[in-house]
């Protein structure tokens, strides 16, 4: 599951993904690229699909955040039945916690919001969600991948509200899809990980918009260079 054209161009290359993109549903812009039977290294073989959440009809820019992510992950997996949810893309880093330009984290940590603040007894934790992943410390490992915490919000920017529940989760990656992703594959009883590279750190002085925008495509081609071994690790 992808968020930008973008992010999904590298991966679906290094995947070798050549089939056609085409709709999930006639209302929405979500594009499928599914394709059976791929080697992605060390004698795995795979279906693999690459969705990726397309470009906003009425607004013309990639059609970010968690409520395109989760209606995408919901009807692309009713198309395709996987065995296994993944939500690769871009996010913030922490320069705090050993972050990167470019250091790609596989999900070793329940995924969470940061954003959803619902101090209502039982609707809190609701809130903050924590997603289970498949990922761990050693898989991390075995792919070449840092392990890390992924956690959600519908922002770019880092507010000191929503950075106290970051430093709370121990994040090392914010993006704006994964825990969407990761609602749905526990729903459907699918097994989920997150895969994240670093674009941008939040805690250093330079607006994150321009680190994003001068570090695109590096981090994407991190990303892409890492997840075939990071869907073999998964995968085993
Ligand atoms: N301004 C960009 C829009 C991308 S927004 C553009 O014009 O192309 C950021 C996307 O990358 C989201 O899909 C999100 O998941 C991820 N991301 C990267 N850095 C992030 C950060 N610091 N905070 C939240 N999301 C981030």
């Amino acid at each position: 599951m992808m968020a930008m054209e973008a992010e999904a161009d590298p991966v679906r290359r290094a995947l070798g993904i050549t089939a056609t993109g085409r709709p999930v549903h006639p209302r929405f812009p979500f594009v499928l690229y599914h394709q059976a039977g791929r080697a992605i290294g060390a004698g795995v073989t795979t279906d693999i699909a690459v969705a990726v959440y397309g470009t906003d009809p009425r607004f013309g820019v990639d059609a970010i955040g968690t409520q395109p992510a989760a209606v995408a992950t919901t009807l692309a997996a009713a198309e395709t039945e996987p065995t296994l949810i993944v939500s690769a893309g871009t996010a913030g880093g922490f320069a705090n916690r050993g972050g990167a330009i470019g250091s790609v984290y596989l999900s070793a940590a329940p995924v969470v919001f940061h954003d959803r603040r619902i101090p209502l007894g039982a609707f809190e934790p609701y809130g903050v969600g924590s997603y289970p992943t498949i990922g761990t410390d050693k898989i991390a490992e075995a792919a070449g991948v840092e392990p890390g915490v992924v956690t959600t919000g519908n922002s770019l920017d880092a507010p000191a509200v929503d950075r106290a529940t970051m430093e709370s989760a121990g994040a090392h990656a914010k993006d704006m899809e994964a825990a969407a992703v990761a609602w749905v594959a526990e729903s459907l009883g699918v097994d989920f990980a997150a895969v994240k590279a670093i674009t941008d750190l939040i805690d250093t002085p330079e607006p994150t918009a321009d680190q994003f925008e001068r570090n695109l495509t590096h981090a994407t081609e991190r990303l892409a260079e890492m997840i075939p071994a990071v869907l073999r690790a998964l995968l085993r």
